[in-house]
């Protein structure tokens, strides 16, 4: 296993990169140990483009909880042709899926805030460790105007990883970039993105657990939309568990 040692200047350094130069710099010094953790949302699209323009082939890794949405599985597939890349898929362990369902039912997550975070932590947050197993570098899509929760995001920080002693540098490198600028984007780029994004979905994860939002609302207040009224008005935690920390 490789470890690294973390440096504060690297960090200052990287926290001023624009989103292109984050996305190469990975490749230039991590090689394949670098790689794009994407669920396939808007800015994963984008970041996939970034970096093929800057001349990198990315690793792009993705979580299949087995209960995307059929879009998001389509959209899949035509970035992997569009780009010639092939996308690494972590999918949860059968048998532990099995157990949870046999246990609370297909549905625990409509149950409680506890048992939606399990179905979360089988589904995605184990998956996504032995994603990160593979990685010194974790590029990740989160921006500082999904929701309240993400506001401080920097654009490079050390996080622990799930091997003992492992340290992951995680590098969000649009997370000073605004809806706006990465739909301008994909727009000027003409990109592949989410069909479910034209009906009115503005985060995207799991089929039940993802919904459209109405104007005004924010833009993670479309999952979990049943815990909206606990969380006052959704701002609060809305996360799966894979950015808590
Ligand atoms: S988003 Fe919903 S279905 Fe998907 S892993 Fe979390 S609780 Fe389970």
């Amino acid at each position: 296993m490789t470890t690294l040692t973390q440096d504060p200047q690297l960090l200052e350094t990287l926290n001023k990169m624009d989103a292109q130069r984050l996305l190469s710099w990975g490749a230039e010094y991590h090689g394949k140990r670098a790689g794009i953790i994407t669920s396939f949302q808007d800015t994963g699209c984008v970041m996939i483009d970034l970096a093929k323009k800057a001349g990198v082939d990315p690793r792009v890794l993705t979580i299949d909880t087995y209960r995307l949405h059929p879009e998001t599985y389509r959209l899949i597939e035509e970035v992997e042709k569009r780009y010639g890349i092939e996308v690494e898929r972590f999918g949860a362990t059968p048998e532990k899926v099995e157990e949870m369902v046999k246990d609370y039912g297909e549905y625990l997550f409509f149950d409680s805030k506890r048992m939606q975070e399990y179905c979360c932590h089988i589904r995605k947050v184990e998956p996504n460790e032995e994603a990160l197993k593979t990685l010194d570098v974790w590029y990740t899509g989160l921006r500082r105007d999904h929701s309240e929760g993400r506001k401080e995001t920097p654009k490079a920080s050390y996080v622990q990883g799930p091997k003992m002693g492992q340290h992951i540098l995680k590098i969000a490198p649009l997370a000073d970039w605004t809806t706006e600028q990465v739909w301008d984007y994909i727009k000027e780029n003409d990109l592949p993105y989410n069909d479910l994004y034209d009906q009115g979905y503005a985060s995207i994860g799991c089929i039940i657990c993802s919904t459209p939002i109405r104007p005004g609302e924010d833009k993670r207040a479309g999952r979990w939309r049943w815990f909206n009224d606990e969380n006052q008005g959704g701002g609060g935690d809305k996360e799966c568990g894979i950015h808590k920390g």
